[in-house]
């Protein structure tokens, strides 16, 4: 556990009764948060591999990024690889919800593995999109982070076609080859408000630049960032449950601050919680990215609950009921059983 630095002797800050007022203070609780859609199919995908054929099942790349979720599953038997390379002949590997190239697939199949592609469907959308207007030859300008796996999967589908929009800076180096034939499409996981300003600085470029025929930011993210604006300006900290590789995660700490939050802070467990932070706070926020489970937020709670935010008020800007079925790779295996 975290500890705040108490120079000179001084007592040991009681968070619950330095809050203003000396009362304990609240927590506000975002909904939605955790798991999406896609997220929970990866899991259940993997779970339910290793139910069906047996460990090991391989893994290419974090399922989802969280280390908790890779953990659990890695002690039942799951192994994570990066490249299929490292995949015996033969074996059963699973892809994972970031999507994977066509390249990847091939790869694959040279190797004669068994595949199950837990890609998200929201992903598999971007990829079409990608492809289609790859093939109505349109420069496509791909807002996202360089080097993530979503990123490199997208561009791997129209490798000819895509350019890289990352940081600000990066809007001055596209070249298009015929600036009436241009689109944008985006990773599913940005911050909403940050890709329309790329946007809009390609568009002050190219004035013909085309929207994506629907949000390639997927519903998860975008729903957790609203829900997370709505209640950010009331809150002096806001504690975001996720991992540092989780992109959808990261972007909720800067939506938190930059929405009014005096400060934000990721953690996997709440064992990193750093008493410190929660020293003078009167309202907490707490809320958690898209491959997160529930049970990491609770125990957030119990650590805040046992310091004296027992208040726990839920902030509820959206319902969520998407599911996705199972891959059917894996469902003709479970003989109709799974959703
Ligand atoms: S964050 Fe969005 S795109 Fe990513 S797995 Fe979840 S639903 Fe799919």
């Amino acid at each position: 556990m975290g500890t705040s630095d108490r120079a000179g002797g001084a007592q040991p800050a009681d968070p619950a009764t330095d809050t203003p007022g000396g009362k304990p203070g609240r927590v506000l609780l975002a909904r939605p948060r955790g798991y999406c859609a896609g997220v929970d199919r990866a899991v259940i995908t993997v779970e339910k591999a290793l139910e069906t054929y047996g460990a090991p099942v391989y893994v290419r790349k974090e399922i989802v990024h969280n280390r908790y979720v890779v953990e659990q599953l890695r002690e039942r038997g799951a192994i994570f690889v990066d490249e299929t390379d490292e995949v015996p002949e033969g074996a059963l590997v699973v892809f994972s919800a970031h999507g994977v190239s066509p390249a990847v697939h091939e790869e694959a199949a040279a190797r004669q593995l068994r595949t199950i592609d837990a890609t998200c469907p929201l992903v598999t959308k971007v990829h079409q999109e990608a492809k289609r207007f790859a093939r109505t030859d349109y420069d496509i300008l791909l807002i996202g982070h360089s080097g993530h796996e979503e990123v490199d999967g997208t561009t791997g589908e129209a490798p000819d076609h895509v350019q890289l929009v990352d940081r600000a800076e990066d809007v001055d180096k596209v070249t298009v080859r015929d600036p009436s034939k241009v689109v944008w499409l985006s990773q599913t996981t940005l911050s909403v408000d940050e890709t329309m300003e790329r946007v809009d600085a390609l568009r002050e470029r190219f004035p013909q630049l085309q929207n994506p025929p629907s949000d390639d930011i997927c519903y998860a993210t975008s729903n957790r960032q609203v829900a997370v604006k709505a209640m950010a300006s009331e809150c002096d900290v806001v504690i975001v449950v996720g991992s540092e590789n989780s992109s959808n995660s990261k972007r909720l700490v800067e939506v938190a601050v930059q929405a009014g939050a005096r400060t934000s802070y990721l953690v996997d467990y709440a064992t990193e919680i750093d008493e410190s932070w929660l020293a003078g706070a009167g309202t907490i926020g707490v809320t958690s990215g898209a491959s997160v489970p529930e049970v990491l937020v609770q125990q957030v709670l119990g650590f805040l609950a046992e310091r004296g935010w027992t208040d726990v008020q839920e902030v509820t800007t959206a319902n969520e009921k998407l599911a996705f079925a199972l891959p059917r790779e894996l469902r003709k295996d479970l003989g109709g059983a799974a959703s």
